[in-house]
């Protein structure tokens, strides 16, 4: 039972600690007098938390406001600079690795695109180690300041038993040919930083909800749309993940029984009709060789210059995509739906209000009316930014627990 009641006291301190720091992270620079309002903790624990986080580190303060008669309040952050976080996009089309420091700048990133060889496993591993070497090279960032590289892949991540370091991750792509790939395993022969693995879709969901156009929403829906189309959906404040995480395959729902072929293997799924890959391969017009972004962007040049069929083409785009946003809402009820990803953020000006149209003409009246419909904030590289939150949830949740590495640095220094 003594042994019980020690584990309660440590767990109280730890949620404290998350708890203090998570509102100093995201609403900060606040004094202690403000977290005690928002936090509900009492001055006195508050005063102990921020005293533990001050001598780890993990809080700075950084100057006062003046208070109503009082003494000024000293102000307190989270350093940006105490640490280092990586995120990692393995695309439809290229591998991106980035580096951030704690408060998500970019200090570089290093794209490779997927040559000839696609998306063999082999081939991607190596160009995610390559780029996270070449991003701590070009900055001089010392690894053992790294909480840890997050990377978002197009596929269903099995995450493994906890307290494996990572090594039973297993992705499951369809769409790239991925059957149970141990990724896990495979990036940590090459580094020994902690790893974190989630779908590209639902890490930029997080992205988003945090930093950008999901912000503040309780139930909300983020929807990639690159080559291929997922989305991230948001219940209760938390990432909804079924049984085996793979909710959110948005893409494969059928919008045409017996229709097209989509790169799953099955028919009539959207994103065979209105991802990227298949806007470009319908239309037929592209310059010969060009990549798929110069692709679409020719779509909506030709489009922009009032070619016909490239009209008409975005506006069935525009028709089934805001279907299937009018799906989302019938089925979750959300109050924001986010149109985020490449394709998204190229189309999205043209495309917003006809699919706006198409939700409302499609949707049930009443959630629609709830259900604002807006593009993502955070530019084509969110998914890179989502996945360095992965790493980030982690430190926070863990009311800033440091890797064994930089625990060890800190102490002696
Ligand atoms: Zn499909």
């Amino acid at each position: 039972m003594a042994e019980r009641g020690k584990q309660t006291v440590r767990d109280l301190r730890r949620g404290s600690r998350s708890t203090l720091l998570q509102r100093l992270y995201f609403e900060g620079p606040l004094s202690r007098q403000e977290l005690g309002q928002i936090s509900g903790l009492s001055a006195g624990s508050v005063s102990n938390v921020v005293g533990e986080l001050l001598a780890d580190g993990l809080v700075e303060e950084c100057g006062s406001v003046e208070s109503d008669g009082g003494r000024p309040r000293i102000l307190l952050q989270v350093p940006p600079g105490r640490a280092h976080l990586v995120g990692v996009d393995v695309g439809e089309t290229q591998v991106r690795v980035a580096l951030f420091d704690l408060g998500l700048t970019e200090l570089a990133a290093s794209d490779h695109p997927l040559s000839d060889c696609g998306h063999d496993f082999d081939h991607v591993v190596e160009l995610i180690l390559t780029g996270l070497a070449e991003v701590l090279r070009t900055t001089g960032t010392d690894p053992a300041t790294v909480l840890g590289v997050g990377v978002g892949v197009p596929g269903i991540v099995e995450q493994g038993e906890p307290g494996t370091d990572g090594q039973g991750i297993v992705v499951h792509s369809q769409t790239v040919d991925w059957d149970a790939v141990p990724l896990g395993r495979m990036l940590r022969a090459g580094t020994d930083l902690p790893l974190y693995v989630d779908n590209g879709a639902k890490t930029l969901g997080q992205a988003e909800m945090w930093f950008g156009a999901g912000r503040g929403a309780r139930h909300a829906v983020v929807a990639l749309f690159g080559s291929g189309v997922g989305a991230c959906v948001i219940a209760e404040g938390a990432r909804f993940r079924g049984a085996t995480s793979s909710a959110g395959e948005w893409g494969h729902t059928k919008v045409h029984v017996g229709g097209r072929l989509c790169r799953c293997g099955s028919r009539g799924c959207l994103e065979a009709y209105v991802g990227a890959e298949a806007l470009v391969e319908r239309w037929g017009r592209a310059p010969e060789g060009s990549s798929e972004k110069a692709g679409l962007a020719a779509l909506l040049a030709a489009a922009e210059a009032g070619e016909e069929d490239a009209v008409a083409l975005l506006a069935e785009a525009a028709e089934y995509f805001g279907a299937a946003i009018a799906d989302l809402i019938n089925l979750f009820n959300p109050e924001r739906i986010v149109i985020g990803g490449w394709a998204g953020l190229m189309l999205g000006p043209r495309l917003l209000p006809a699919i706006r149209d198409a939700a409302t003409a499609y949707a049930l009246r009443f959630p629609r009316a709830q259900t604002s419909i807006d593009l993502g904030l955070l530019g084509p590289d969110a998914v890179t930014v989502g996945a360095a939150t992965l790493p980030l949830w982690h430190f926070l949740q863990s009311g800033g627990e440091l890797p064994a590495r930089m625990a060890a640095a800190a102490a002696a220094g």
